[in-house]
Protein backbone atom coordinates (compact mmCIF):
# COMPACT_ATOMS: atom_id res chain seq x y z
CA UNK A 1 0.00 0.00 0.00
CA UNK A 2 0.98 3.29 -0.76
CA UNK A 3 -0.33 6.04 1.58
CA UNK A 4 0.58 9.80 0.77
CA UNK A 5 -0.05 12.74 3.28
CA UNK A 6 -0.04 16.26 2.12
CA UNK A 7 0.51 18.89 4.90
CA UNK A 8 1.68 22.16 5.14
CA UNK A 9 4.31 20.94 8.11
CA UNK A 10 5.40 17.37 6.92
CA UNK A 11 8.19 17.51 9.44
CA UNK A 12 5.69 16.13 11.92
CA UNK A 13 5.40 12.75 10.33
CA UNK A 14 8.98 12.28 11.20
CA UNK A 15 8.75 10.37 14.73
CA UNK A 16 5.95 9.05 14.70
CA UNK A 17 6.65 7.04 11.14
CA UNK A 18 10.26 6.40 12.27
CA UNK A 19 8.99 4.34 14.98
CA UNK A 20 8.31 1.42 15.95
CA UNK A 21 5.49 -0.90 13.79
CA UNK A 22 4.81 1.25 11.35
CA UNK A 23 8.59 2.09 10.43
CA UNK A 24 8.91 -1.91 10.78
CA UNK A 25 6.38 -2.34 8.26
CA UNK A 26 7.71 0.28 5.46
CA UNK A 27 11.01 -1.88 6.10
CA UNK A 28 9.35 -4.67 5.32
CA UNK A 29 7.95 -3.35 2.09
CA UNK A 30 4.28 -3.85 3.46
CA UNK A 31 3.91 -0.03 2.82
CA UNK A 32 5.37 3.35 1.44
CA UNK A 33 4.60 6.08 3.78
CA UNK A 34 5.23 9.88 1.73
CA UNK A 35 4.60 12.62 3.41
CA UNK A 36 4.48 15.70 0.53
CA UNK A 37 4.67 19.57 0.99
CA UNK A 38 1.62 21.09 0.03
CA UNK A 39 4.00 24.53 -0.64
CA UNK A 40 5.25 22.48 -3.35
CA UNK A 41 1.92 22.91 -5.15
CA UNK A 42 1.45 26.44 -4.85
CA UNK A 43 2.14 29.04 -6.96
CA UNK A 44 3.89 32.65 -6.25
CA UNK A 45 7.94 33.22 -4.61
CA UNK A 46 6.01 33.48 -0.85
CA UNK A 47 4.40 30.03 -1.37
CA UNK A 48 0.98 30.76 -0.14
CA UNK A 49 -1.52 28.29 0.29
CA UNK A 50 -4.30 30.20 2.21
CA UNK A 51 -6.23 33.34 1.86
CA UNK A 52 -9.29 35.59 3.81
CA UNK A 53 -13.06 33.95 3.70
CA UNK A 54 -14.97 35.11 1.55
CA UNK A 55 -17.88 36.92 2.95
CA UNK A 56 -15.69 37.65 5.91
CA UNK A 57 -14.98 36.05 9.28
CA UNK A 58 -12.33 35.09 11.81
CA UNK A 59 -8.67 33.72 10.60
CA UNK A 60 -7.75 32.09 6.82
CA UNK A 61 -9.08 29.33 4.73
CA UNK A 62 -6.33 26.89 2.77
CA UNK A 63 -7.04 27.51 -0.66
CA UNK A 64 -8.03 24.71 -3.24
CA UNK A 65 -5.68 24.69 -6.10
CA UNK A 66 -2.10 23.21 -4.04
CA UNK A 67 -4.72 20.70 -2.79
CA UNK A 68 -6.73 19.81 -6.44
CA UNK A 69 -2.55 19.78 -8.16
CA UNK A 70 -1.12 17.81 -5.25
CA UNK A 71 -3.87 14.88 -5.79
CA UNK A 72 -3.76 15.09 -9.57
CA UNK A 73 -0.20 15.23 -9.12
CA UNK A 74 0.24 11.65 -6.68
CA UNK A 75 -2.21 10.13 -8.50
CA UNK A 76 -0.73 9.88 -11.54
CA UNK A 77 1.28 6.76 -11.35
CA UNK A 78 -2.05 5.13 -10.43
CA UNK A 79 -2.50 1.74 -12.18
CA UNK A 80 -5.84 1.12 -11.06
CA UNK A 81 -7.56 4.42 -9.54
CA UNK A 82 -10.90 2.67 -8.43
CA UNK A 83 -8.11 1.14 -5.62
CA UNK A 84 -7.08 4.97 -4.62
CA UNK A 85 -8.85 6.92 -1.69
CA UNK A 86 -8.64 10.60 -1.07
CA UNK A 87 -9.36 11.44 2.75
CA UNK A 88 -9.64 15.02 4.19
CA UNK A 89 -9.20 15.26 7.78
CA UNK A 90 -11.87 17.34 9.41
CA UNK A 91 -14.19 17.83 12.72
CA UNK A 92 -17.16 18.15 9.96
CA UNK A 93 -16.43 14.65 8.04
CA UNK A 94 -17.73 11.32 9.73
CA UNK A 95 -16.58 9.78 12.66
CA UNK A 96 -13.42 7.15 12.22
CA UNK A 97 -14.29 4.09 13.39
CA UNK A 98 -12.33 0.51 13.27
CA UNK A 99 -14.28 -0.47 10.86
CA UNK A 100 -14.10 2.10 8.46
CA UNK A 101 -10.15 1.72 8.91
CA UNK A 102 -10.47 -1.71 8.41
CA UNK A 103 -12.25 -0.90 4.66
CA UNK A 104 -9.37 1.86 4.01
CA UNK A 105 -6.66 -0.85 4.82
CA UNK A 106 -8.01 -2.78 1.41
CA UNK A 107 -6.94 0.40 -0.60
CA UNK A 108 -3.95 0.62 -2.66
CA UNK A 109 -3.15 4.12 -2.81
CA UNK A 110 -4.21 6.47 0.06
CA UNK A 111 -3.53 10.06 0.50
CA UNK A 112 -4.29 11.89 3.09
CA UNK A 113 -4.86 15.84 3.40
CA UNK A 114 -4.46 17.79 6.08
CA UNK A 115 -6.34 21.20 6.72
CA UNK A 116 -5.01 24.14 8.91
CA UNK A 117 -6.33 27.50 10.33
CA UNK A 118 -9.68 27.87 9.89
CA UNK A 119 -10.05 24.83 7.30
CA UNK A 120 -10.09 23.94 4.10
CA UNK A 121 -12.21 25.62 1.11
CA UNK A 122 -15.42 23.93 0.53
CA UNK A 123 -14.17 22.68 -2.90
CA UNK A 124 -11.63 20.38 -1.38
CA UNK A 125 -14.13 18.69 0.23
CA UNK A 126 -16.43 18.72 -2.09
CA UNK A 127 -15.05 17.51 -5.59
CA UNK A 128 -11.95 16.09 -4.39
CA UNK A 129 -12.04 14.48 -1.29
CA UNK A 130 -13.84 10.95 -1.72
CA UNK A 131 -14.28 10.94 2.07
CA UNK A 132 -14.30 13.67 5.00
CA UNK A 133 -13.08 12.19 8.31
CA UNK A 134 -13.13 13.49 11.75
CA UNK A 135 -11.02 11.60 14.69
CA UNK A 136 -13.73 12.55 17.31
CA UNK A 137 -15.86 15.57 18.50
CA UNK A 138 -13.00 18.00 19.34
CA UNK A 139 -10.72 20.56 17.32
CA UNK A 140 -7.19 20.26 16.88
CA UNK A 141 -5.35 22.86 15.10
CA UNK A 142 -4.27 20.90 12.52
CA UNK A 143 -4.87 17.69 10.48
CA UNK A 144 -1.53 16.48 10.98
CA UNK A 145 -2.57 14.60 14.49
CA UNK A 146 -5.52 13.30 12.84
CA UNK A 147 -3.90 12.47 9.69
CA UNK A 148 -1.02 10.04 11.86
CA UNK A 149 -4.03 8.59 13.92
CA UNK A 150 -5.88 7.46 10.86
CA UNK A 151 -2.74 5.73 9.18
CA UNK A 152 -1.37 3.81 12.46
CA UNK A 153 -4.63 2.76 12.47
CA UNK A 154 -4.79 1.50 8.91
CA UNK A 155 -1.17 0.46 8.44
CA UNK A 156 -1.43 -1.94 11.86
CA UNK A 157 -4.66 -3.90 9.50
CA UNK A 158 -2.46 -4.37 6.33
CA UNK A 159 -1.89 -8.20 6.03
CA UNK A 160 1.60 -9.09 7.56
CA UNK A 161 2.21 -5.74 9.29
CA UNK A 162 0.86 -8.00 13.44
CA UNK A 163 0.16 -11.44 13.30
CA UNK A 164 -3.88 -12.11 12.39
CA UNK A 165 -4.24 -13.16 16.07
CA UNK A 166 -3.34 -10.14 17.29
CA UNK A 167 -6.23 -8.53 15.44
CA UNK A 168 -8.41 -11.17 16.26
CA UNK A 169 -9.57 -10.07 19.82
CA UNK A 170 -9.35 -6.47 20.53
CA UNK A 171 -11.54 -4.36 21.37
CA UNK A 172 -14.41 -3.05 18.50
CA UNK A 173 -13.05 -6.68 16.72
CA UNK A 174 -16.94 -7.79 17.15
CA UNK A 175 -18.34 -4.78 18.95
CA UNK A 176 -17.23 -4.98 22.10
CA UNK A 177 -14.16 -3.64 23.95
CA UNK A 178 -11.64 -6.31 25.27
CA UNK A 179 -11.11 -8.12 28.46
CA UNK A 180 -8.88 -7.57 31.19
CA UNK A 181 -4.83 -8.24 30.62
CA UNK A 182 -2.49 -9.51 33.23
CA UNK A 183 1.09 -10.80 32.98
CA UNK A 184 3.39 -11.65 35.81
CA UNK A 185 3.82 -11.37 38.64
CA UNK A 186 0.71 -12.97 40.39
CA UNK A 187 0.61 -10.41 43.05
CA UNK A 188 1.85 -6.76 42.95
CA UNK A 189 1.57 -4.68 45.94
CA UNK A 190 -1.11 -6.90 47.07
CA UNK A 191 -2.98 -6.67 43.81
CA UNK A 192 -3.64 -10.23 42.17
CA UNK A 193 -4.29 -11.14 38.89
CA UNK A 194 -7.82 -13.36 38.83
CA UNK A 195 -7.77 -16.83 40.15
CA UNK A 196 -9.86 -18.10 36.64
CA UNK A 197 -6.04 -16.95 34.68
CA UNK A 198 -4.22 -19.05 36.63
CA UNK A 199 -6.64 -22.06 36.36
CA UNK A 200 -5.46 -23.69 32.76
CA UNK A 201 -9.16 -23.90 32.38
CA UNK A 202 -9.23 -22.83 28.50
CA UNK A 203 -12.91 -23.04 28.69
CA UNK A 204 -13.04 -21.02 32.13
CA UNK A 205 -10.83 -18.40 30.66
CA UNK A 206 -12.79 -18.23 27.16
CA UNK A 207 -16.17 -17.56 29.62
CA UNK A 208 -14.15 -15.33 31.93
CA UNK A 209 -13.30 -12.87 29.16
CA UNK A 210 -16.61 -12.95 27.24
CA UNK A 211 -18.06 -11.83 30.39
CA UNK A 212 -15.14 -8.87 31.26
CA UNK A 213 -15.48 -7.66 27.53
CA UNK A 214 -19.44 -7.64 27.54
CA UNK A 215 -19.68 -5.69 30.98
CA UNK A 216 -16.62 -3.56 30.25
CA UNK A 217 -18.74 -2.06 27.05
CA UNK A 218 -22.01 -1.59 28.92
CA UNK A 219 -20.57 0.26 31.62
CA UNK A 220 -17.83 2.57 29.02
CA UNK A 221 -19.42 2.28 25.84
CA UNK A 222 -23.25 1.09 25.31
CA UNK A 223 -23.63 2.76 22.14
CA UNK A 224 -21.38 0.58 20.81
CA UNK A 225 -22.61 -2.86 22.11
CA UNK A 226 -24.71 -4.76 18.65
CA UNK A 227 -24.40 -7.86 20.52
CA UNK A 228 -27.62 -8.90 22.98
CA UNK A 229 -27.04 -9.34 26.89
CA UNK A 230 -24.25 -11.71 27.79
CA UNK A 231 -25.44 -15.44 28.51
CA UNK A 232 -23.64 -17.41 30.59
CA UNK A 233 -23.24 -20.76 28.74
N1 LIG B 1 -13.00 25.79 11.56
C1 LIG B 1 -13.03 24.36 11.49
C2 LIG B 1 -14.35 23.87 12.08
O1 LIG B 1 -14.89 24.51 12.97
O2 LIG B 1 -14.80 22.79 11.63
C3 LIG B 1 -11.87 23.74 12.26
C4 LIG B 1 -10.57 23.86 11.55
S1 LIG B 1 -9.26 23.11 12.46
C5 LIG B 1 -8.75 24.41 13.50
C6 LIG B 1 -7.97 23.03 11.28
C7 LIG B 1 -7.77 21.66 10.66
O3 LIG B 1 -7.46 20.71 11.66
C8 LIG B 1 -8.95 21.07 9.92
O4 LIG B 1 -9.03 21.58 8.60
C9 LIG B 1 -8.64 19.59 9.94
O5 LIG B 1 -7.78 19.21 8.90
C10 LIG B 1 -7.92 19.42 11.27
N2 LIG B 1 -8.76 18.89 12.36
C11 LIG B 1 -9.07 19.52 13.52
N3 LIG B 1 -9.82 18.77 14.29
C12 LIG B 1 -10.00 17.59 13.65
C13 LIG B 1 -10.71 16.39 13.95
N4 LIG B 1 -11.38 16.23 15.08
N5 LIG B 1 -10.66 15.39 13.05
C14 LIG B 1 -10.01 15.52 11.89
N6 LIG B 1 -9.33 16.65 11.54
C15 LIG B 1 -9.34 17.67 12.41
Amino acid sequence: MLIDIVSIFPAMFRGVFGESIIRRAEENGLVRLRVIDLRDFSSGKHRKVDDAPFGGGAGMVMKPEPFFKAVSFLRQGDKNPDLCRVVLMSPRGKLFTQERADQLSKAEHLIVLCGHYEGVDERVHQYLAQEVVSIGNYVLTGGELPAMVLVDAVTRLIPGVLSDVSLEEESFSDGLLEYPQYTRPRSYLGMTVPEVLLSGNHELIKRWRQKESWQRTLKNRPEILKKGPYEEN
